[in-house]
């Protein structure tokens, strides 16, 4: 007899990150915004982060915030924790370490004078030897900002190098959620993964779910987020991924993706106005989620990673991953999503 299909582990990641507004290409009118870009009001209530902590907060989900830290460059500890406090008070929620190497600039407190002569460069990969000072300084504010220090490391723009696992490995960090292969295609072959977790240097790499979607041209990469990914499609891969047995399954959403500035321009005191196809999309994923629970163990990286740790370590192959091809049709469905939304009252 089969042995019975046992739950699978289920991730919803959110990259909580502040809003550099185009600063670093426009420094004479723009300036970055702070927490009110993660909150994004539409005058009556956060459309943003109050979405997403009331929509999973209603189904009892927990989720893993990674927190950008070199914001605090530019804002101050004191204004990331302003996020970090309202995603404490929302449930028991994970909290991890992001960070994208732009917010570096800011550094200088001439910065908008530097940066129109600066080669700017918001990667991870290929920094080399220098990738472990930066980490150490990415964990610093996260320990200032938090309290204490993480435990996985998500990179910016899912940009990551095995130099990257090298230096959280002598940093003590036993894990990482930096790939993604819709996003970015790793150099080293050993990164290449589609959604089975790796181990790189003794670090644990939990990539972001990444699928292929047919298309006339020929298969696209993509990763599995909110905004990109239809419900129906979520809907497949999740089915999938449980008859297949294979999990964690990584999925990545912003903030962002669920209001958008409702000005031309975003300002700190803007209104935002919702994106009703995003939202539709988290509530029917987190409904899902909370019905399907024999099926799908929605967890966080802090609660599940001592399980993933203990699972056999996958070899540097290929053998042991596997790969959602999304129906035919997924172009097509996520067009008649779109246009659904937009004709409803
Ligand atoms: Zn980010």
């Amino acid at each position: 007899m089969a042995e019975p299909r046992r739950p699978i582990d289920v991730c919803i990641t959110i990259d909580a990150e502040y809003d550099i507004n185009d600063s670093l290409e426009k420094p004479e009118t723009h300036s970055p915004l702070g927490f009110s870009s993660m909150l994004r009001s539409d005058g009556e209530r956060s459309q943003g982060l109050g979405f997403i902590l009331d929509t999973l907060g209603g189904h009892g989900l927990p989720a893993t915030f990674f927190v950008e830290v070199f914001c605090a460059h530019f804002f101050g500890t004191g204004e990331v924790r302003r996020m970090v406090d309202a995603i404490r008070a929302a449930g028991p929620h994970d909290l991890q370490l992001h960070a994208h190497p732009c917010w570096r600039y800011f550094r200088d407190p001439e910065w908008r004078r530097s940066v129109k002569t600066l080669i700017k460069n918001d990667s991870w990969a290929g920094r080399g030897d220098s990738a472990l000072p930066m980490l150490r300084e990415a964990i610093e504010l996260f320990a200032a900002i938090t309290g204490g220090p993480p435990q996985v490391f998500r990179s910016g723009n899912l940009q990551v190098d095995t130099a990257v696992h090298a230096a959280l490995a002598q940093l003590g960090i036993p894990a990482s959620s930096s790939v993604g292969l819709g996003l970015s295609m790793p150099e080293s072959p050993a990164l290449r993964r589609w959604l089975q977790p790796t181990r790189i240097d003794g670090v644990l790499e939990v990539p972001v779910a990444a699928y292929r979607e047919p298309g006339l041209r020929g298969d696209r990469v993509k990763c599995l987020t909110i905004t990109g990914t239809a419900w129906p499609v979520t809907r497949r891969l999740l089915d999938w991924a449980h008859r297949m047995q294979r999990g964690p399954l990584v999925i990545l959403t912003h903030a962002s993706e669920f209001a958008t500035p409702a000005g031309a321009c975003a300002s700190e005191n803007g209104r935002y106005r919702t994106d009703p196809l995003n939202q539709a999309r988290l509530r029917a994923l987190a409904a899902f989620l909370a019905r399907e629970r024999n099926r799908f163990n929605t967890t966080t990286f802090a609660a599940g990673l001592a399980t993933w740790q203990a699972t056999p370590p996958a070899d540097a192959g290929q053998a042991d991953d596997a790969v959602f091809v999304a129906p035919r049709l997924a172009r097509l469905t996520r067009a008649v999503e779109t246009a659904w939304t937009r004709l409803r009252p």
